[in-house]
């Protein structure tokens, strides 16, 4: 498999020869070596992407839809061989990479179509001597830069729309995924995009590559999915040359159980929202709130369920949680989970690294239950990004309202409820940009996707994902 840079359409080394290893968490097995990029690659980057944006923006929008459709096409028939892949690479469930695969596909599909529909304005003049028109126009080339934890979906839902607005694109995905990424890249060259639409570098440290392009006046667009703290250091690089930003960062997910909820399938619900991934996504359920009255019984059917789940390595049957990505996720979710039982969490089930014969090359850590988690711990604060649920107890609406609002993060709750009112209340007052009411997985390519607050900047998906990458013109004609 190619593990070079592709750069202006060539799959080329860095310019200084490096490489670097990629490692498979659930075994520590290094699986592959790729490039690994520097400044002086980004420059060339640039210069490829600024060319290519010359023509590419100018090509009509079918063109570029039906490109975009045969790179969903070759996605698709690729399926099974990039879901193996990013299993590989990433850990999670060979059954969830599937899952993935078909939704970052989803993206492409989505922006082959509204490609052809980005339409302008007459706006009614003052004068009769006068005719107002409003344009959109692509940006110009984009940087985008990409997390571990959906090695697929989060460049497909960058790229695709960037690309069906007129844009170019340089983008860095995450050192400890680069392999999907190239992957993907193949089979957009083998769909037919022109040299320098798409260009792909893999870099081990981001910082220097980061900074070039982050500062480059040529670059006009960052689009970044990542850690709060990332986003905002990018953020602070971007002002210099005012680029256009979107930040899709970090979230801290409520998820209410009130007692009218139709229990087993809010037990389901918050399985399918915490466990997904190991528990490693930016939506996943990170404080469980049940209401007093149902909090013992929902407990024990949480817990009987949970204490089933099979964790093991994503490519064996059967498996539904993964390895942790690396050694240092592992710490993290020791270090909330200590920190919660030694402030007075009460320990339902897990608790514990997995560390003997089975899994002792890989970074796993046994499905959690916490109860009685309160605010002073950091596991009510921080994200943990790994398998253990917290969980509360509340008495009111307005109380479970006041707790679930967030001072830093609003990108995802969800609530669990049989009554109609309480779930419109409920969707109105919280202060998240995407809530799922009795839907554990919102997700999809047609709907806005992003946070209030320190969660981020825009929305990716539907037509709002195509915003981004579009600058208004407005024309005034004199006749
Ligand atoms: P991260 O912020 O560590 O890294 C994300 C990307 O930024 C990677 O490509 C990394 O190489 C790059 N990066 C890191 N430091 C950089 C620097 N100093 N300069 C330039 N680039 C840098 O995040 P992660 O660990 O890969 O992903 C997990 C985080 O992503 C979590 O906080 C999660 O909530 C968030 N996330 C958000 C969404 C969303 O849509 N809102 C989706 C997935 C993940």
């Amino acid at each position: 498999m190619e593990h070079r840079l592709y750069i202006n359409g060539q799959w080329r080394e860095a310019a200084d020869k490096k490489r670097f290893p990629v490692t498979n968490p659930a075994t520590g097995e290094i699986i592959g070596e790729v490039a690994d990029a520097s400044a002086d690659d980004a420059k060339l980057a640039v210069e490829a992407a600024y060319q290519a944006f010359k023509s590419w923006s100018q090509e009509t929008a079918r063109t570029r839809s039906i490109l975009l459709y045969k790179w969903y096409q070759l996605i698709v028939q690729h399926a099974n061989e990039l879901a193996n892949l990013m299993t590989t690479e990433q850990g999670k469930p060979l059954k969830e990479a599937e899952g993935e695969v078909l939704y970052a596909a989803d993206f492409v599909l989505w922006y082959a179509e509204e490609a052809k529909r980005i339409y302008g304005d007459l706006i009614p003049a003052s004068s009769s001597s006068k005719r107002l028109q409003v344009i959109h126009q692509p940006v110009g080339p984009v940087f985008a830069i990409t997390p571990w934890n959906f090695p697929a979906a989060m460049i497909t839902r960058k790229i695709a729309p960037a690309l069906a607005a007129g844009c170019t694109v340089i983008v860095k995905p995450s050192e400890e995924t680069p392999l999907t990424a190239i992957r993907l890249v193949q089979l957009a060259e083998e769909a037919g995009f022109p040299a320098g639409v798409i260009n792909l570098v893999t870099v081990s440290d981001p910082r220097e590559v980061s900074d070039l392009l982050l500062s480059h006046p040529l670059v006009r667009k960052v689009t970044f999915t990542g850690s709060t703290e990332v986003g905002k250091l990018l953020m602070r690089k971007s002002a210099d040359t005012v680029k256009r930003v979107s930040l899709e960062l970090g979230g801290h997910a409520p998820f209410i159980v009130f007692s009218d909820a139709d229990l087993d399938q809010a037990v389901d619900g918050v399985i399918a929202s915490k466990f997904r991934n190991a528990g490693q996504t930016c939506v996943c359920a990170n404080r469980i709130f049940v209401e007093e009255s149902i909090l013992e019984s929902f407990l024990q059917k949480f817990r009987t369920k949970v204490e089933q789940l099979q964790v093991g390595q994503g490519q064996q049957q059967g498996v539904e949680i993964g390895p942790l990505i690396n050694r240092d996720a592992v710490e993290k979710v020791e270090r909330h989970v200590q920190d919660a039982l030694e402030k007075g969490a009460r320990l339902v089930c897990g608790g514990q690294r997995l560390l003997d014969d089975k899994y002792k090359h890989g970074h796993f850590y046994q499905p959690t239950i916490l109860a009685d988690v309160t605010r002073d711990m950091l596991i009510s604060k921080e994200e943990t990004f790994g398998p253990v649920a917290p969980v509360y107890s509340f008495r009111t609406e307005e109380e479970v309202l006041e707790l679930a609002n967030h001072p830093e993060y609003g990108l995802a709750a969800y609530v669990y409820t049989s009554d109609l009112g309480r779930s419109v209340r409920m969707s109105e007052k919280l202060e998240y940009g995407i809530v799922g009411i009795n839907d554990p997985i919102p997700s999809v390519a047609q709907a806005p996707f992003g946070g209030f607050k320190q969660s981020g900047l825009g929305r990716e998906g539907g037509k709002y994902g195509l915003e981004e990458f579009l600058e208004i013109k407005y024309v005034s004609v004199q006749i």
